[in-house]
């Protein structure tokens, strides 16, 4: 079974591991492709820094801080406090001894010409995440925010946005820059043409979901794709479980409740990107009306707090798609 999937970071790569885990416990063969947001990357430092990707790497990998949810386990900040201590900014971003090295390396490749699927699958040759990881394009695209300043407004990166502010700043609306000329890099419209299944993980509608959408020829696949589309709503009970998508719904005009992410998707029988839509046993009642608009709902724990329970999910999307191929 070919699995092909799309995503953001924590959300993503939690329930890529669930997965990936819950497919090797059972009798499932599969190859799972992962086609991550690289919208969030930002060039700090001189160093070009792909918080996504990293995310579902040293997940997958083992590799990851558990309790942060990025970024490596066993993390040092010497590199950082040395750098504040020249008072040389931006001193807001986590950026850590033991991960400057991806960073490094990243960069380097990167310097000597190699595209950024090239950089990716160099890298995860260390941590063997079990997957195909591919950057959504190898061109460059990053979100900015649109964020009010005096009487007008002004664009700030993401991560300044989300990391800096905490997404306090209201946000007036996103732009996926450089999106319009991005090409999906080798293997990712592949993936999706020739997968049996294609799966959401909960990552973010906007910033991780949505910038992928951005890149020109993604979503006329998903639309084309023979696999059904599953995906898993991040919103349980009418809030995210982690993160501050819900500033991000509301800047786009989607209430921040499973059913309304669902619908923002949309149907595939409408131009949509969704055959099947899993929401928590709390959201089951508001999610009554989705498949009379073209869109099966499954109603489950969505909550990914232990491996148990994260791999039951996974394998809940799975069972969906099944029975919609029927
Ligand atoms: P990011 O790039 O690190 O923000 O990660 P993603 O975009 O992949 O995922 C962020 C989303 O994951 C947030 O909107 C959260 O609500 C969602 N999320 C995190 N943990 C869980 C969970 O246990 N269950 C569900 N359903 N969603 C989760
Ligand atoms: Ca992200």
């Amino acid at each position: 079974m070919r699995i092909t999937t799309l995503a953001g970071g924590i959300g993503g790569a939690r329930f890529l591991r669930g997965l990936r885990d819950g497919l090797a416990a059972g009798t499932g063969a599969a190859e799972i492709t992962v086609i991550g947001n690289t919208a969030d990357d930002i060039d700090l430092f001189g160093l070009r820094i792909c918080p996504d990707l990293d995310s579902v790497m040293y997940t997958l990998g083992g590799g990851i801080d558990e309790d942060r949810g990025w970024g490596r386990a066993d993390e040092g900040w010497r590199a950082k406090d040395e750098l504040a201590a020249y008072g040389y900014g931006p001193d807001w971003f986590g950026l850590g001894d033991r991960d400057l090295a991806t960073h490094l390396i990243r960069t380097q490749l990167r310097t000597a010409g190699y595209p950024l699927h090239e950089i990716t699958a160099a890298l995860c040759r260390r941590w063997e995440p079990g997957v195909v990881l591919l950057p959504m394009t190898d061109d460059r695209v990053e979100t900015h925010v649109v964020v009010p300043d005096g009487d007008g407004t002004r664009a700030i990166h993401f991560q300044e946005w989300w990391v800096r502010h905490r997404a306090a700043l209201p946000a007036v609306a996103f732009h996926q820059i450089g999106a319009e000329s991005a090409r999906p890099a080798p293997g990712v419209l592949e993936a999706i043409r020739e997968a049996d299944v294609i799966l959401l993980p909960p990552s973010n509608p906007v910033v991780s979901i949505g910038a992928i959408l951005s890149v020109p020829g993604i979503r006329d696949a998903l639309l084309a794709a023979h696999a059904p589309i599953i995906g898993v709503s991040p919103i349980i009970g009418g809030a995210p479980v982690r993160g501050m998508a819900d500033a991000c719904l509301s800047a786009i005009g989607v209430p921040t409740d499973a059913a309304a992410v669902a619908t923002h998707y949309g149907a595939r029988s409408a131009s949509g990107i969704l055959d099947g839509w899993l929401v928590d046993t709390v959201d089951a009642e508001q999610a009554a009306d989705l498949p009379g608009h073209g869109i099966a709902v499954a109603a489950r724990d969505l909550l990914m707090a232990d491996p148990a329970r994260t791999q039951d999910l996974a394998l809940a999307t799975l069972a969906l798609a099944q029975e919609l191929r029927r």
